[in-house]
């Protein structure tokens, strides 16, 4: 198969660069082993001249691609045949100002924005990267699929995977999974295979049984996954109007959503979209703190490509001495050998973004105060105000800039860390049930 006239795979190693059809499904490069990416001819594909012409889209809903909040803007992921495209209305996701939680991080009044991508079908924004690769998969006629997942992931491959007719196998960590999460897959439909080990164990078991098996891979390393998760930024765009923010805040987990936010900024600043690229601020948990690490401590950059494998490696194999595994109450960020490490060193350097970790307490109380005056989270996705109040504090955000902090998952995901928070443990912001006799006046007195 020749390459295609409107979008392409290539490698992101700039000594490399191997290009190859999007009818393949590959995720590593053939020739060099490193991540690839879907690219375009943006010559041959008729983009709108501005962002808000995808608005029109809105008034045309009953057409389910119109009705996507990731197909609403095809143009800019134009990697498949409209026949091939799989949705299951995804994307109808909210940005939310929020002045209580921006009070919290010590920002200015009508400053902050909440997206939430918790509101996708399956409650978290996987979805957005799913709809895209199951339409791709769908386009190099895969019928089977597996996904290595902390949670979210394999909740989102179940749900797409029964709704296109793919059998779909998830690997998950033993006991290192929210309970909402592992509920949705089984639920869903998936074979679920629970690894004594954890997910950085279950993604490396994965890409060999794809590999042997034949099986699609739906993780990130999946290029097609991003181009999907770049609509976040989209909308949030469309959600101010169609202006750039200032801050994107992200949590960083497998580091797919910085990567993908980079990547789009790149490519509407390339099309003349959009004027400046907003900054970015990535968000670890302190147990699983590998890119802060890297980059604050060792320095490790984007170089033009040519990226520092020495330091990647001396680091990998530190981890590997002490036997590490990573831990945090965030279980969605809870990885220390991020696959998307390298896109997320391009993002870093496309949008000047800045990485801090926070602790499980910083994370545990910044959930309390989105959950009390937002419409709540899991606990991953409260890492971006945490980490946003630490970056206010040291002055590298300002308190009157714009800023827009993803919120990655439902408050349902992970029902046990909200319960022990907030009944057991007692955290700063705990909201316990009050046990009460079963008598009226003792109830209005408690009440009272
Ligand atoms: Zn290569």
């Amino acid at each position: 198969m020749g390459i295609s006239s409107t979008a392409f795979q290539k490698c992101i190693n700039p000594d490399c660069g191997a290009e190859f059809d999007c009818g393949q499904a590959l995720f590593k490069c053939p020739t060099c082993g490193q991540l690839l990416d879907a690219q375009y001819n943006w010559d041959k594909i008729e983009v709108p001249d501005k962002l808000n012409e995808f608005a029109k889209r809105w008034a045309n809903r009953n057409n389910p691609l119109d009705f996507s909040g990731v197909w609403r803007f095809r143009e800019l992921l134009n990697f498949c045949d409209d026949k091939y495209k799989i949705t299951i209305g995804e994307g109808q996701t909210i940005l939310q100002q929020n002045d209580a939680v921006a009070q919290y991080a010590d920002v200015k009044p009508g400053c902050l924005y909440l997206q939430y991508e918790g509101l996708n079908p399956s409650g978290s924004f996987k979805d957005n990267g799913m709809t895209a690769a199951f339409s791709h998969a769908k386009m190099v006629e895969a019928t089977s699929c597996a996904c290595a997942s902390t949670g979210n992931t394999s909740a989102s491959v179940a749900l797409y995977a029964h709704s296109c007719g793919l059998k779909a196998t998830v690997f998950i960590g033993s006991g290192r999974i929210a309970f909402g999460k592992l509920s949705q897959g089984i639920e869903y439909g998936a074979q679920t295979i629970q690894i004594r080990g954890d997910f950085d164990d279950c993604m490396r078991q994965v890409q060999d049984v794809c590999t042997k098996l034949g099986l699609y891979l739906l993780n990130s390393l999946n290029p097609f996954r991003l181009e999907g998760q770049k609509t976040i930024m989209y909308r949030i765009i469309e959600g101010l109007g169609w202006e750039v923010p200032d801050w994107i805040v992200v949590p960083g987990g497998n580091l797919g959503n910085s990567s993908a936010f980079g990547k789009a900024f790149y490519e509407l600043k390339q099309l003349g979209l959009i004027e400046r690229i907003p900054r970015m601020a990535i968000i670890n948990a302190t147990g699983a703190d590998t890119l802060t690490e890297l980059v604050n401590e060792k320095k490790l950059t984007w170089n033009n490509g040519s990226v520092n494998q020495a330091i990647i490696d001396d680091y990998y194999a530190g981890l590997t001495a002490q036997n590490f595994s990573p831990h945090t109450c965030a279980s969605a960020i809870e990885i220390a050998r991020p696959v998307n490490l390298k896109k997320c060193l391009r993002a870093i350097d496309i949008c000047n973004a800045v990485c801090r970790a926070v602790t499980d307490e910083e994370i545990l109380d910044a959930k309390a105060i989105i959950g009390k005056h937002g419409l709540g989270c899991e606990p991953a996705s409260a890492a971006t105000i945490a980490g946003l109040r630490n970056l206010i504090a040291e002055g590298i955000i300002g308190s009157d800039e714009r800023i827009a902090c993803v919120l990655t998952g439902h408050p349902l995901k992970d029902p046990n860390v909200t319960v022990d928070y907030h009944k057991e443990k007692q955290g700063k912001f705990s909201n316990p049930p009050i046990e009460a006799p079963n008598d009226i006046d003792e109830i209005i007195k408690l009440i009272g």
